[in-house]
């Protein structure tokens, strides 16, 4: 049969056959809200009434500013499930920006956490589009706002009737909508349907890919403002497993400890800046997370220290997944082939820091600078280029300004290898790569291995020019507290771990190094930062 890959079929599924699992969320207004899938949806549908009572029609933009937990839930499913996109707006990104973004996306509501609300006053003159701002809370913690048409969430649903008929529709009808804040020029739309995010939500659960069961109890720390949370959230439905979101807590190491330990958690997933937060302080209180067995890093290169420090002191599994915005996100994922557990400690973690083999679903290869496929040799380096079932053919609303080349692949600006294992391993983005006398440097790797020294917080290393090899790398670092760590002893450090010329030409501390709205590391700040830097003589 036919039956088309929708939204709607993980929701109807997950109420008739996991109704009673629960979903557990730190909201502003609550510490600890609980309550099931089945109650989710009988609100999903309350606020699928809200929404046609709004005037929100199929292909209507409707934009979330919102951290995880169960209001965002509802919203996700009750949007997308209506025919309208859900547009996941990232609260870290500049006003302008958002600005730009709820503009350009035509947002007609938008949905907002109360901590957001000062953000969006100052937008509000500019938000043309927007015919009404729903804050997500009830009417008792409703906070005094100059936004002229503002309504509580609980209010706005209220009255609603829990009975709705769903539309019906294309399984390419769009479900989603994420900007990517990426390193040049304005944020750019990626789109995802209701085919890409069922696909991607098959793929992700798979045994050697997330492995996500019933028995799990997962909690997904990033954003559901970052490309659907990693479509955790469909994931989740589509196998009954117990959901608990971390409200605003997503970077506090004592609220998620306690989280994890209160709930069960068996599984999480979260960007590496999160884990250094959860590590440093188990390390600092002697805490415990037993209940969790496997934890998923992406969205940057995972330094080896956390791997070890999570497999040595808490028998937990760092997984490591790459992908993007544009990719659904999942392009690769780090599990171990059979046979690689009986490896030596070393030859085992030197494939965990590996960003991890293709899975079903894309199809990856590696292009050098003449546009030559290189062979999986774990050595030929070049572009990852992509296609498949979730990843993106465009951007939204911007012809032509997509990097597909004439085979119909998606060119990801970032450079890396695969081995003869199906093992990526990325060095670099194309913009950050660092050229020294005509050889290739990889910033990523200097920057993990500079994290594993005690007394080092954050690296980050750019390239900076130089009067005989071009260019040569610069370690940037925040000290760890208290720490005094001096430049021989870093660079000393160093060696034996990468190639000899690989060492960085110079060592500077800082107090800060610049993120992006999403975390990473701003290498175009940095290079700003020292455009007038020259290396000592
Ligand atoms: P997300 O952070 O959700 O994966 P973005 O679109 O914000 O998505 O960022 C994607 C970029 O992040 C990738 O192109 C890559 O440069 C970097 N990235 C993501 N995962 C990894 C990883 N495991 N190792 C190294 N870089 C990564």
């Amino acid at each position: 049969m036919n039956v088309p890959l929708t939204i709607n079929s993980i929701m109807d599924f997950a109420e008739r056959v996991h109704g009673d699992t629960e979903i557990v969320s730190v909201t502003i207004d609550n510490p600890k809200h609980r309550y099931t899938f089945r109650d989710a949806f009988a609100r999903t549908r309350q606020l699928a009434n809200a929404l046609a009572a709004a005037g929100v029609q199929g292909g209507d933009r409707v934009a979330t500013l919102a951290w995880n937990d169960y209001r965002h839930f509802e919203l996700y499913y009750a949007i997308s499930c209506s025919g309208a996109v859900c547009h996941t707006i990232n609260p870290r990104l500049f006003p302008e920006q958002v600005d730009y973004i709820a503009n350009h996306a035509e947002d007609k509501l938008i949905f907002t956490d109360p901590a957001f609300l000062p953000l969006l006053e100052g937008l509000e003159d500019k938000l043309t589009t927007v015919e009404k701002y729903i804050v997500l809370t009830d009417a008792t913690n409703m906070p005094a706002t100059s936004l002229s048409n503002a309504i509580d969430y609980e209010t706005f649903i209220m009255d609603q009737p829990d009975t709705f008929t769903w539309p019906e529709f294309d399984e390419n009808t769009a479900s989603a909508l994420c900007y990517t804040s990426g390193t040049t020029g304005n944020p750019k739309g990626v789109l995802y349907s209701h085919r890409s995010t069922l696909l991607h939500a098959y793929g992700a659960a798979l045994p050697d890919t997330m492995n996500m069961s019933m028995h799990d109890v997962i909690l997904p720390i990033v954003p559901m403002f970052h490309v659907n949370a990693w479509n955790i959230i469909y994931g989740a439905a589509m196998i009954g497993c117990k959901l608990v979101f971390p409200g605003p807590k997503m970077g506090d190491g004592a609220a998620l400890q306690a989280l994890i330990e209160d709930e069960q958690v068996t599984m999480s997933a979260g960007v590496p800046t999160v884990w250094l937060a959860l590590l440093a302080y188990l390390r600092d209180t002697g805490k415990s997370i037993d209940s969790l067995n496997r934890v998923v890093v992406g969205g940057a290169a995972c330094p080896q220290s956390i791997i070890d420090e999570f497999e040595e002191k808490h028998n937990v599994y760092a997984h490591q997944g790459w992908g993007m915005t544009e990719t659904g996100p999942l392009g690769t994922y780090n599990s171990l082939k059979p046979g690689m557990e009986n490896l030596p400690l070393e030859g085992r973690r030197a494939i965990q820091v590996k960003q991890g083999r293709p899975v079903f679903g894309v199809d990856i290869r590696i292009v050098n600078d003449d546009g030559e496929v290189q062979p999986w040799d774990g050595e030929s380096t070049g572009e990852i280029r992509i296609r498949g079932n979730w990843v993106c053919s465009g951007y939204y609303k911007l012809e032509g300004a997509d990097s597909h080349d004439a085979d119909g692949y998606f060119g990801t600006g970032d450079v890396a290898c695969l081995d003869s294992d199906a093992y990526l391993k990325i060095t670099d983005r194309t913009k950050d790569v660092i050229k020294s006398g005509g050889e290739w440097i990889s910033s990523i790797e200097l920057e993990n291995v500079a994290v594993g020294h005690p007394d080092i917080a954050e690296a980050a290393v750019i390239g900076v020019a130089h009067p005989t090899w071009t260019e040569r790398p610069l370690l940037i670092v925040i000290a760890e507290e208290g720490k005094i760590p001096d430049k021989s002893d870093v660079l000393s450090f160093l060696e034996g771990k990468v190639a000899k010329w690989w060492i960085p030409e110079d060592v500077v501390f800082v107090d800060e190094i610049p993120h992006t709205a999403t975390g990473k590391i701003s290498k175009k700040d940095l290079r700003v930062t020292f455009s007038d830097y020259t290396f000592p003589e």
